[in-house]
């Protein structure tokens, strides 16, 4: 059963623990535990960065990157000085990489970032999320060759493969189709555009006026094609 408000993040009702703090879907869960076997059989660790968030969370990230408490990046991973930025500048800066409170797909429990533990860890355990980790020279490259050839088989798909406009690529992140369509049927914008009227947000009078442009740009994922 999923809640209505399950996609804003505002119900984790429908999750399960999947260790070390995890949470996902049961069936993502399932389909995920079989994945990481099977990639284990073949040598690689595939281990979980982040999983369901929470719609407080998705919040304080974004009030957090507003104030500067958290770096923010541009596109190409380049760090942009927070405080020269206008408020306008300021809310497509943070969409390219952090989804609005309420529109993140970690509210779902069907989507997972994800990186390969044992090379990480033999590289010195950092890992930035950034896009070299996972090209050539990375130490996340061989998993992410094993997605591209077996992830399908397994369910999942790879939503932020390509910036049109809208959100960075992110070839880390992970979204388990059959169960991310529920939620993705559920998106509505006038109860999103509710959410962030009620909530303590920095900027949300910026996001408020740009919400018709922004909600299929980064929400939907749509891009500058849309
Ligand atoms: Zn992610």
């Amino acid at each position: 059963m999923i809640h209505a408000d399950a996609w804003l993040g505002l119900n984790d009702q429908h999750l399960t623990e999947v260790g070390n703090g995890h949470q996902l879907h049961p069936d993502v869960a399932a389909a995920f535990l079989a994945m990481q076997s099977h990639a284990a059989n073949e040598g690689q660790d595939i281990q979980i960065v982040s999983s369901y968030r929470g719609f407080h969370r998705q919040l304080s990230i974004w009030n957090r990157k507003w104030t500067g408490e958290l770096p923010l990046l541009d596109e190409n991973d380049q760090p942009l000085d927070t405080h020269s930025l206008t408020d306008e500048q300021k809310v497509y800066a943070i969409l390219t990489w952090s989804a609005l409170p309420g529109g993140s797909r970690h509210h779902w429990g069907t989507d997972l970032d994800v990186f390969d533990k044992a090379t990480v860890d033999a590289c010195g355990g950092k890992l930035d999320l950034v896009d070299a980790e996972y090209r050539e020279g990375g130490p996340c490259f061989a998993l992410a060759n094993w997605m591209d050839a077996h992830l399908a088989e397994h369910g999942f798909v790879r939503p932020f493969l390509q910036n049109n406009g809208g959100v960075a690529t992110e070839l880390w992140h992970l979204s388990y189709a059959p169960t991310a369509a529920r939620f993705e049927a559920l998106r509505n914008p006038e109860q999103l555009r509710k959410c962030i009227e009620q909530a303590e947000m920095h900027g949300k009078l910026t996001v408020l006026a740009l919400f018709d442009e922004l909600y299929p740009r980064y929400v939907l994922n749509e891009g500058l094609t849309a």
